[in-house]
């Protein structure tokens, strides 16, 4: 059913990334291709959402079936399938020949380093995406909104394009510094016409771009925050693009991301050992002693618990958090930390959690049972990226009651309201926010959210006000919905 406050027409949409929850997830990017396209598929439209079948997939998922009739653009490729789930969103997954077999993490191996045929398989993938919008895989569908998502998908509009593929193309950044940058001759390998290989076209510096495939030719761009949009559209967080996307800026628009509230609510999360809700608090005290017993942290409720999940990267401000560390001991608290990445960086992290293993549990490995049980039992949750496109754990730590510390940037500035005297007086208060992103601000941050902390009556009215917020889609999915329709009447 269409909802009666939208008179547009039902979209036959077509949703490409490199990840989605359930299937397959590395960061953020997974969240939003798994409930974006979920709750346009709710809201009444045929959305198919396709990404690659990955060794991980077809190890977890048995239940997938080649989908029969479909003439793969590329000799060897299959397409798999699945039942619709419960928003009637249909799952589309492209199984390139040999790789299926790998297992772990998409993009690099347990070195960070990339795969040596990402850009063969991400240019295999991009061919289907537009043959399937396009009508011409053999099935009977065809899509008049074709939605890409970061680098992995910048080829496809290029080759929408260049197949005269009819639907209308948006490509949204989730992160800009992932350009997407392979050898020069791998424009031959792909096939691509000797004309792309131009400044205003698919080359940089010498390189290939993948990301700027979607961004010089997807009829609309979106990135996934209103502040975001500005900030890359300037030379300090433009990675080298912001050019591009100066001249292209009537086109391009921030949507602040939305969060799935049946995957994220603490009232109703199974991985949870209590729930709980703003009106009674009971369980998140019981979620923090649980927490603090898993990880093997001092029993101690009145220490003020930080919790931070992150990819371990420059990006993610983690040295802004162990400057901080030996004031938050001070202050008797306690670190919980989830995270992978960067080798450095865990070796540190490891190093620390040695040296105070009451009050610093670090844990290097992918665990979303434990990622929401973080959420649930700290305090305090800290997210000092250095840029944040958009963000989505200081939302989850609203809704969870956990106050975030953000640095003032990206997502993150519009979607946590700082902590004064004003917010807090008209119930507006969710956090702290710092800038710049300094040991010394952050810091003065941290104290500041200690001392509000100490302040039970305080500190409730601010878990309060994060725990109100609405963070569903519902409004950045009609904003989509406004994009299409606007990028649709200008292609014309
Ligand atoms: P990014 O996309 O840059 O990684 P986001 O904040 O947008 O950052 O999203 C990160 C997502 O990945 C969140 O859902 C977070 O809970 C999850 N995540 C990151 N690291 C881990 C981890 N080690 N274990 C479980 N979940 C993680």
């Amino acid at each position: 059913m269409m909802p009666d406050d939208h008179p547009v027409r039902r979209h036959r949409i077509l949703f490409v990334a490199s990840e989605a929850v359930p299937w397959i997830k590395t960061g953020g990017l997974a969240d939003v291709a798994g409930s974006l396209p979920r709750a346009l598929a709710a809201a009444g439209h045929d959305v198919r959402l396709l990404i690659p079948a990955y060794g991980d997939v077809l190890a977890q998922y048995a239940e997938l079936t080649a989908v029969p009739g479909f003439r793969p653009p590329v000799a060897g490729i299959r397409l798999l399938t699945t039942r619709p789930d419960s928003s009637g969103l249909r799952s589309w997954f492209v199984d390139l020949p040999g790789v299926g077999d790998r297992r772990g993490n998409p993009y690099h191996d347990e070195h960070i380093n990339d795969w040596p045929d990402n850009a063969y398989r991400f240019g295999v993938f991009a061919r289907a995406a537009a043959a399937l919008a396009g009508g011409r895989a053999g099935l009977d569908w065809q899509a008049d909104i074709l939605h890409c998502n970061d680098w992995q998908t910048g080829l496809v509009p290029v080759h929408a394009m260049l197949e005269r593929v009819p639907a209308t193309t948006i490509f949204t950044i989730h992160n800009l510094q992932y350009r997407g940058l392979f050898a020069a001759e791998t424009r031959a390998r792909l096939d691509l016409p000797a004309w792309l290989w131009h400044r205003d076209a698919l080359e940089f510096h010498g390189q290939l771009s993948f990301i700027k495939g979607g961004l010089a030719f997807a009829d609309a761009l979106t990135t996934v925050s209103p502040t975001y949009a500005r900030e890359i559209c300037t030379p300090h967080a433009g990675h080298g693009l912001d050019g591009l996307l100066r001249a292209r800026g009537e086109c391009l628009s921030g949507v602040l991301n939305g969060l799935d509230p049946d995957v994220w609510n603490p009232a109703d999360d199974p991985y949870l050992p209590a729930c709980f809700d703003a009106e009674d608090l009971r369980g998140k005290r019981r979620c923090k002693k649980a927490l603090q017993h898993e990880l093997g942290l001092a029993q101690r409720a009145e220490a003020p618990l930080c919790g931070v999940i992150s990819r371990l990267v420059a990006q993610k401000g983690i040295d802004l958090i162990l400057a901080g560390l030996p004031r938050l001991l001070e202050r008797g608290g306690q670190l919980a930390l989830l995270g992978r990445g960067d080798p450095a960086i865990e070796a540190r992290l490891r190093a620390i959690a040695a040296e105070h293993p009451a009050a610093v549990a670090v844990r290097l490995e992918f665990d979303e049972g434990l990622a929401h049980r973080i959420e649930a039992g700290a305090d305090l949750f800290l997210m000092p990226s250095r840029f944040e496109p958009c963000g989505l754990n200081q939302m989850y730590s609203q809704r969870y009651g956990t106050p975030p510390l953000v640095h003032r940037c990206g997502g993150l500035a519009d979607s946590v309201v700082d902590t004064d005297t004003d917010t807090l007086e008209d119930q507006r208060a969710t956090g702290f926010v710092f800038e710049p992103a300094t040991e010394a601000a952050f810091i003065e941050a941290l104290e500041r959210a200690l001392a509000y902390f100490a302040q039970p009556d305080v500190w409730r009215r601010i878990q309060r006000a994060g725990m109100a917020r609405d963070f569903s889609w519902r409004a950045s999915a009609s904003r989509y919905l406004e994009i299409y329709a606007q990028a649709a009447r200008s292609r014309g």
